[in-house]
């Protein structure tokens, strides 16, 4: 019997079929009227066969959206805090009835990796949508930027997926709930922490980790490996940096890497809330929740992300938050700390900005070592290397 916690719902519901209806299901499916899919949705989709999006069975119905922009639940009140959604145009929506099956294809190429039954066709209200989940219309948020860009119409209803795209493939450390709450039950492990990552490994991220990891039996490192905002570092750099740290800095017991396919929404103190939901589906007690979780821009003040949590239900998540303050390196420490623990002033604290970390890189420069380990910054000077190269 499993001593981990619930899946979010009380159940994991994957709706990948099973590998020997695979062919059969697909063969069906290529008979039927095709909607391509944007990557978001393509991976919401993955997150769907794995899953990791449970209790949820398809994209979202009328009722779910608008109780879930509004009260960031679910018609039958369980928490969801962000809508999953399939978008159509309305010429595409002339093709298509209510009760119609269809088939959803790759947004890279034709593939289909899915059908869905038809339940609802719908229009909604783009701006009240980004003005409830991002908290702002403005359109250099990435989040409401995409809401703007893709078609008017949403169609609702249960999915089948055939396939989990590219991403089990492009990652050896692609995994779903299903196992990684085998391998935690195999570890013995009862609290495991996960760590939401998007960035490569820092000392200030290694030192959050370490400080779940006093806490929990387990560390679960959990990047998100669906598509990024320009600028932020490809998944595979960032998967070199990871298994860098894991093999020089951790214990080998203690630690599992596996990478999950959603788009970051960038939605701050929302996200923080799907993305302790996903966390609870893969079999984790704790989210570590740092400065400014999930953020971008200036949209969202910086511990946001920690105070949502107190504005819920006890009883809506069994996953609790772990919180942890700003952290970096103290010269006067000399080491890591948080304004919990540190009674020096600004001036001792090791203060870089992103952009000159940047610099150095693209100069072939090592950062401060109590910025990043040399073995990182080694991977990320690579990769800044090709880029000029480019
Ligand atoms: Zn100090």
């Amino acid at each position: 019997m499993s001593k981990l916690v619930p899946p979010h719902g009380g159940e994991l519901i994957p709706l990948l079929v099973h590998e020997g209806k695979q062919l059969a299901s697909l063969k069906a499916a290529s008979l039927l009227t095709s909607v391509k899919m944007s990557s978001k949705e393509e991976s919401d989709l993955v997150m769907l066969a794995m899953g990791a999006f449970s209790p949820l069975e398809g994209f979202m119905g009328k009722e779910d959206y608008l109780r879930v922009i509004k009260e960031m639940r679910l018609g039958n009140g369980l928490l969801w805090p962000i809508p999953v959604t399939l978008s159509i145009t309305t010429e595409q929506a002339n093709a298509i009835r209510e009760g119609d099956k269809i088939a959803l294809t790759s947004a890279l190429n034709d593939d289909i990796l899915g059908s869905m039954t038809i339940t609802e066709m719908f229009t909604y209200d783009k701006s009240f949508e980004v003005r409830q989940v991002f908290g702002t219309t403005d359109l250099n948020h990435p989040g409401v930027a995409k809401t703007f860009n893709q078609g008017d119409i949403y169609l609702a209803g249960p999915v089948v997926a055939f396939s989990e795209g590219s991403y089990r493939k492009s990652f050896p450390e692609f995994a779903g709930p299903v196992e990684t709450r085998s391998l935690f039950c195999e570890k013995g492990w009862e609290t495991v922490a996960a760590f939401q990552t998007r960035n490569p490994i820092h000392r200030s991220h290694e030192y959050l980790t370490k400080i779940a990891m006093e806490v929990c039996d387990g560390l679960f490192i959990h990047p998100i490996v669906g598509n990024l905002k320009p600028g932020d570092i490809p998944a595979d750099v960032r998967m070199e940096c990871y298994r860098v740290m894991l093999e020089n800095y951790y214990p080998k017991n203690k630690v599992v890497l596996k990478v999950y396919p959603m788009e970051m929404r960038y939605a701050g103190p929302k996200e923080a809330l799907l993305h302790a939901i996903i966390r609870q589906n893969f079999g984790c007690s704790h989210l570590i929740i740092g400065r400014d979780h999930a953020g971008v821009g200036n949209y969202y003040g910086p511990y946001d992300a920690q105070k949502i949590f107190d504005e819920i239900r006890p009883s809506d998540l069994s996953i609790r938050p772990l919180k942890i303050d700003n952290t970096f390196w103290c010269h006067s420490c000399f080491s890591m700390a948080t304004l919990n623990t540190c009674p020096h002033s600004n001036e001792n604290h090791l203060n870089i900005s992103g952009t000159r970390i940047r610099e150095m890189l693209s100069a072939g420069e090592r950062p401060p070592e109590e910025y990043s380990r040399k073995e990182v910054s080694d991977i990320l000077i690579r990769y800044y290397q090709t880029l000029k190269a480019n």
